[in-house]
């Protein structure tokens, strides 16, 4: 888990997509953060576009009302 300032929270809040991602190509997970609607994530350990979200895993919305 890692501590997030409340400042930095803010602008990061914008219509973002955050929680465990895993890569299909090579297995890595990795805590992503990418905009809403992002289907395809790229995996930082292979670099392809074969990360998805792990449903169920801590996903957190991160909506601007
Ligand atoms: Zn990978």
């Amino acid at each position: 888990m890692s501590v997030v300032s409340l400042a930095e929270k803010r602008l990061r809040s914008v219509d973002h997509l955050e929680g465990e991602a895993l890569c299909t190509a090579c297995g890595h997970t990795w805590q992503a953060l990418a905009p809403l609607g992002t289907v395809a994530l790229e995996c930082p350990a292979c670099h392809t576009m074969k990360g998805l979200y792990r449903p169920g895993h801590g996903l957190d919305l991160r909506l601007r009302l």
